[in-house]
């Protein structure tokens, strides 16, 4: 957390940028406030970059850059085990310090933290992801081979939903793959950031290497069009998703863009209503329905609704909602403005012909009265012309579409914009397999409510919900942070061989 202090509010601390290993409020004067959601109170100031900071952070990159690319994989390696030693060991102060910006509860936020220790621990395993190819006396005396090199700064751009886990899904990575690390997370929680930014210096990473730059558009479009900066991985809502990719690619820039979601969830009637239940709620309401593989739509294959309504209705009865440190099931929403902005939509709905089974507004929490609260809301017979329906709500809103087949839960979902994750809930194999097959979405789930994809996998969606080709983390993400070269080489036979060692081969 910030120790420095701004003009705006001096009685507060101020999150600092971490450039080349130090903190450095900057000489941009614009801050931002950061709240403690559950008690609805400033507890600091953010910096805010301008130019002169976006080019302070892409100069400490670009000076460390050749330095980490020309240390050995031996040596990267051991950083990254440190790294990862050190974020295992201390993720309970790292749970605290994401509860107490972004109002998720404790065990959540640990559950977060431990999805981004599987990428650091996939990208210690990159000494073999980042080999080469290589074919032998391709033509007489002639050897092809490949190398896959770093491609130099390059940018990460992080939302307020996961402060730890979304940066953690590129990081690892890139650094592993020798490049050097401007992280831009979200101005809403950003202390999250700088605490990993020392750990790496912990870890014994070369200051410059990873840098942390607060800021908002203003940052990200400074990164965007920078000439050193070499690629850029955004994640966050659809317009900015867009903007980012065209902008980067406009400037000649390797983009993936993450965007936003609409999850669907389909249930049959053959299904386990228990089941469903127990998991529309965990996926619906789960860190306040802010996660971008929340479920915030069942589609109940009739004749199941009134039942399913009725289980839904009696578990959302026994939810906790309040404040993230006193172990709830569900915290408040990041700020007061995005609070209002969800609870719009009960509003929208209802005008619309929604029935509001549940009405969020209404409820008690286990907090201060100044906390940015919304309980879990429940919509049924929601129509599809309703913007409640067509637009990411972002919140603990869980709408049910009431549909007559399984033919129009498919037409529904593959007629959205977006393509995130989705999910089934049969018994039937066959429906299973036909629904992974036909569905125009990139993560599915099979009675599993939030399919995130473990770290050897790659995480991304379809349509609106991924601008570029490129998913997040797994093996192919080496790929989107180097650049290959060929190789053809053609040597005598060598005259001279190295010498006699009878020493041990090391890696040093
Ligand atoms: P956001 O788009 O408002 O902000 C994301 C990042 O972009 C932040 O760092 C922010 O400072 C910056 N930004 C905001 N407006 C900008 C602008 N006009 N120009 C340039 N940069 C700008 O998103 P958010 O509210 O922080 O996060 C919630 C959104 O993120 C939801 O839409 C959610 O679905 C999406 N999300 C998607 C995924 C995914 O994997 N697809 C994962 C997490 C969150």
């Amino acid at each position: 957390m910030g120790s420095m202090q701004t003009d705006d509010a001096p009685d507060l601390p101020l999150v600092a940028h971490w450039i080349g290993g130090v903190e450095t409020p900057g000489t941009d004067p614009r801050t931002a406030p950061v709240y403690d959601p559950a008690r609805g109170t400033e507890s600091a100031r953010v910096a805010l970059a301008g130019p002169a900071e976006v080019e302070a952070a892409v100069a400490a990159a670009s000076a460390a850059f050749p330095g980490w690319r020309d240390t050995s994989l031996a040596q990267r390696q051991a950083v990254l085990f440190r790294f990862r030693e050190l974020l295992h060991e201390r993720k309970d102060e790292l749970a605290t310090i994401i509860t107490a910006e972004h109002g998720k509860v404790l065990a959540d936020a640990l559950g977060e933290i431990q999805r981004g220790l599987e990428v650091v621990e996939l990208a210690t395993g990159f000494p073999h992801l980042v080999k080469g190819a290589f074919s032998e006396n391709v033509s007489t005396g002639v050897d092809v081979y490949s190398l896959k090199q770093p491609l130099g700064v390059v940018a990460v751009i992080s939302p307020f939903n996961f402060p730890a886990m979304v940066p953690l899904w590129f990081f690892p990575v890139a650094i592993a793959a020798g490049n050097a690390v401007v992280l831009k997370p979200s101005e809403k929680d950003p202390s999250a950031a700088v605490w990993m930014a020392r750990l790496w210096q912990e870890a014994g990473l070369p200051d410059g290497v990873f840098s942390v730059l607060h800021g908002d558009q203003e940052a990200v479009d400074g990164l965007l069009t920078h000439p050193d900066v070499a690629s850029l991985s955004f994640v966050g809502s659809t317009p900015v998703a867009q903007h980012v990719y065209e902008t980067g690619a406009r400037h000649g820039k390797r983009v993936q863009a993450l965007g936003g979601a609409k999850n669907h969830m389909l249930a049959l009637p053959d299904a386990d209503l228990d089941l469903v239940a127990d998991s529309a709620v965990n996926a619906g309401y789960g860190s306040a329905g802010e996660r971008c593989m929340a479920i915030s739509v069942v589609l109940a294959v009739e004749p199941v609704a009134d039942e399913l309504i009725e289980r839904l209705t009696e578990r959302i009865g026994r939810l906790r909602v309040g404040d993230g440190r006193r172990d709830p099931d569900m915290g408040p929403l990041v700020t007061r403005e995005h609070r209002d902005r969800v609870a719009s939509y009960i509003d929208i709905a209802a005008a619309d012909g929604a029935d509001v089974v549940v009405d969020g507004r209404e409820v008690t929490p286990d907090g201060d009265p100044g906390g940015f609260w919304l309980g879990p809301t429940l919509l049924d017979r929601v129509p599809t012309s309703s913007r409640a329906y067509t637009e990411e709500i972002f919140g603990p809103v869980l709408s049910v579409v009431r549909v007559p087949s399984y033919e129009d839960g498919v037409e529904l979902i593959n007629s959205g914009t977006f393509g995130n994750g989705t999910a089934i809930f049969t018994r039937d194999g066959g429906a299973a397999r036909r629904f992974q097959h036909e569905i125009q979405v990139g993560m599915i789930g099979i009675n599993v409510p939030i399919p995130v994809p473990v770290a050897y996998y790659s995480f991304g969606g379809w349509k609106s919900s991924l601008f570029g080709d490129a998913k997040a983390y797994g093996v192919r993400a080496f790929d989107f942070f180097t650049r290959e070269k060929a190789v053809t080489a053609r040597w005598p036979d060598p005259a001279t061989h190295g010498g006699i060692d009878l020493g041990f081969p090391r890696h040093d």
